[in-house]
């Protein structure tokens, strides 16, 4: 009896298990574009600068603008709150190509409060500490992450969600995945970013 009963919880934990695993990658396959779709116009290309003149003086862009932010903050908490490798979204994985991205904060960083941040118009101003971080994307659904090359530390310019010039510094993971978003503003993905080698990056740092 107790066997059966054991039995019973383990299939039951398996079945679970399978299908949040298949709830969670169909999720992600109908609300982000993917690499291979006949529909794919936005990963491959350098995204649109949200124009901020239009933003502070016409409020149906401006509505626009607001209603992609909601949109990429929506993905990211009501979508795939439990998706763990989901840490961040630009507006080209949402299939809308404005520089737009939005990155989950679950570190104590020292001047955000725990949630959420999004960035317009992100510019990665000054970076040092070349790295390598195991990667993947919502995009390409790799069966394993890859090494790209990554800065340990980054500092980003960016207008926040009411039109507001930000100027941050980033570290450790949380650098990372700004990378990579910043790289989907660019039309550049990780499997792109992974070829970069170390005579790209002195060319930068020059
Ligand atoms: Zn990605």
């Amino acid at each position: 009896m107790l066997k059966k009963a054991i039995n019973e919880k383990k299939k039951c934990r398996n079945n679970a298990k399978k299908f949040n695993w298949r709830q969670k990658m169909s999720s992600i396959k109908d609300d982000i574009v993917q690499n291979e779709s006949a529909f794919d116009g936005v990963l491959h290309r350098e995204n649109f600068h949200v124009n901020m003149d239009l933003f502070h003086t016409c409020p149906r862009y401006r509505n626009l603008i607001d209603s992609v932010c909601r949109h990429l903050t929506y993905l990211l908490h009501a979508k795939y709150e439990d998706y763990q490798t989901i840490k961040g979204v630009s507006g080209a994985n949402a299939g809308i190509p404005f520089k737009i991205i939005a990155i989950k904060i679950d570190t104590n960083h020292s001047t955000i409060p725990d949630g959420f941040i999004v960035m317009i118009n992100p510019t990665i101003i000054s970076r040092s500490g070349l790295t390598s971080r195991a990667s993947n994307c919502g995009s390409l659904l790799l069966k394993k992450p890859i090494s790209v090359p990554r800065f340990e530390n980054v500092t980003v310019a960016y207008f926040n969600s009411r039109g507001t010039r930000e100027i941050q510094s980033f570290s450790g993971k949380l650098a990372s995945t700004i990378q990579h978003e910043v790289d989907h503003t660019n039309g550049i993905l990780i499997t792109d970013a992974a070829k970069r080698n170390t005579v790209f990056y002195h060319d930068i740092i020059r």
